[in-house]
C-alpha cells in the first residue's frame, strides 16, 4: 500500500523509536521497482522507493521533462502498491537528491499531487515524503527551500514528511548546524520534519574505504529529537561499501531510513553483463530461443532471481524484516 505523507512519518517513528531503519532503494526503472517490491513482501517489511532528478528525466520516466518523469513514476508505483499483491506491503514514495533550478517545481507538485491523466486534474497521485539535495546551497538557500515546502503543505492544511540535509559528504556536521538548519525549520514550521540527514562520514558511490561515525549518528540523533520534542530518526547517504556491523551500529545509534543507490546499481548491471555474456547464442537470428531472450523479460528475469534476495538481505541486515503486519495493524 502507497503510504500518505503521515503514514509515512508514524513509520518513520516506529523505525526510530523500535530500532530498525528502513531499507530506501533509488530505483532507476520499472522492474527494479517490482523487485523491491518484491522483495519487501516477502520479508514482510516496509520499504521506500525513492527517486531521484536523473530518474525523473530518464528515459524509463520524464525524457526530460521531471513532472512528466514524476507523473509516471509515482503513478506506476501507486498502482502496482495499492494492487492485491502488495496491499499489506507498507511502500514509501521519497523524492532523492532533487536539485536545480526546476526543485520546487517538482517538490510542489510532489506534494500538491500529481495528476494521473495530465489533461484530467481530479485524480492525483502523491508522494510521501521528500528531500532535496542541498549539496549546493547555502545554509540559508536550504533553510528558505524547506520552509517553501512546509508552505506548501500548509497551504493544504496538511503537514509534510521532511527529510532534511546538510553537507552529507562533507564529513561529520557539527552539532551547531544542527541547531542553525534543522532548528530553524522547526521553529517557524514546526511539525513537517521527520528526518535529518547530516554528514556522518559516508561518501556517496563506491569508493573503498567508505565508514561511519556511529557516535556523530547517536548525537546528532538525540539532538534532533530533542530540537523536534517528537523522535527524529537520522537518515543515512552513502551506504554502498559500508560492512553489516557497521549499518547495524549505524541502526542502532538511531538510523531509521538508509538509502541504497550506487551498490544496487552494481548489482544489477552486473547481472544484465552477465546476461548478455552468457545468451549470447540465443541472441543469434535463427536461435528457436532467440525472442524469450531478447525480450526486456528475459533479461529482466534474469536479474530479479539474484537481486531480490540481496535487497531481501539488505532489509534483514538493518532490521525491517517482519516490522509490516503490526505497522500496517496500527493503521487500521
Ligand atoms: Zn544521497
Amino acid at each position: 500500500m502507497l503510504l500518505t505523507a503521515n503514514q509515512t512519518r508514524l513509520l518513520y517513528e516506529r523505525a526510530t523509536v523500535g530500532h530498525f531503519a528502513i531499507l530506501a532503494v533509488n530505483a532507476d526503472s520499472p522492474a527494479a521497482v517490482v523487485d523491491c517490491l518484491e522483495a519487501a513482501k516477502q520479508t514482510q517489511a516496509p520499504i521506500i522507493i525513492e527517486t531521484s532528478l536523473w530518474q525523473l528525466t530518464g528515459r524509463s520516466f520524464g525524457l526530460g521533462d521531471p513532472i512528466l518523469g514524476l507523473a509516471r513514476y509515482l503513478t506506476d508505483l501507486a498502482v502496482l502498491s495499492n494492487s492485491e499483491r502488495y496491499k499489506n506491503t507498507p511502500v514509501v514514495f521519497h523524492t532523492d537528491h532533487i536539485k536545480g533550478p526546476e526543485t520546487l517545481a517538482i517538490l510542489t507538485a510532489a506534494i500538491n499531487g500529481i495528476p494521473t491523466n495530465l489533461s484530467d486534474q481530479e485524480q492525483r497521485v502523491f508522494a510521501s515524503s521528500l528531500s532535496l539535495d542541498s549539496s549546493e546551497l547555502s545554509a540559508e538557500e536550504n533553510i528558505e527551500m524547506m520552509c517553501t515546502l512546509c508552505s506548501t503543505a500548509e497551504a493544504r492544511s496538511e503537514k509534510a514528511t521532511l527529510e532534511m540535509e546538510a553537507g552529507v559528504d562533507k564529513g561529520v556536521t557539527p552539532p551547531s548546524e544542527t541547531k542553525g538548519i534543522f532548528g530553524a525549520v522547526e521553529e517557524r514550521h514546526p511539525g513537517h520534519l521527520a528526518l535529518w540527514a547530516p554528514g556522518v562520514g559516508t561518501q556517496h558511490g563506491l569508493d573503498d574505504g567508505n565508514h561511519i561515525d556511529s557516535d556523530a549518528i547517536q548525537k546528532h540523533q538525540e539532538l534532533a529529537t530533542e530540537i523536534c520534542s517528537r523522535p527524529i530518526g537520522l537518515a543515512l547517504h552513502g551506504s554502498s561499501g559500508l560492512s553489516n556491523d557497521a549499518l547495524q551500529a549505524a541502526v542502532q545509534a538511531g538510523t531509521a531510513k538508509v538509502n541504497w543507490s550506487s551498490e544496487s546499481l552494481l548489482i544489477r548491471s552486473s547481472l544484465a553483463k552477465r546476461y548478455f555474456e552468457t545468451h549470447s547464442e540465443q541472441l543469434s537470428r535463427n536461435h528457436p530461443d532467440f525472442k524469450s531472450t531478447a525480450m526486456d523479460n528475459g533479461l529482466q528475469s534474469f536479474i530479479a532471481e539474484q537481486y531480490i534476495p540481496k535487497v531481501g538481505e539488505r532489509i534483514e541486515i538493518l532490521g525491517g524484516k517482519s516490522k509490516a503486519p503490526a505497522f500496517m495493524a496500527q493503521l487500521n
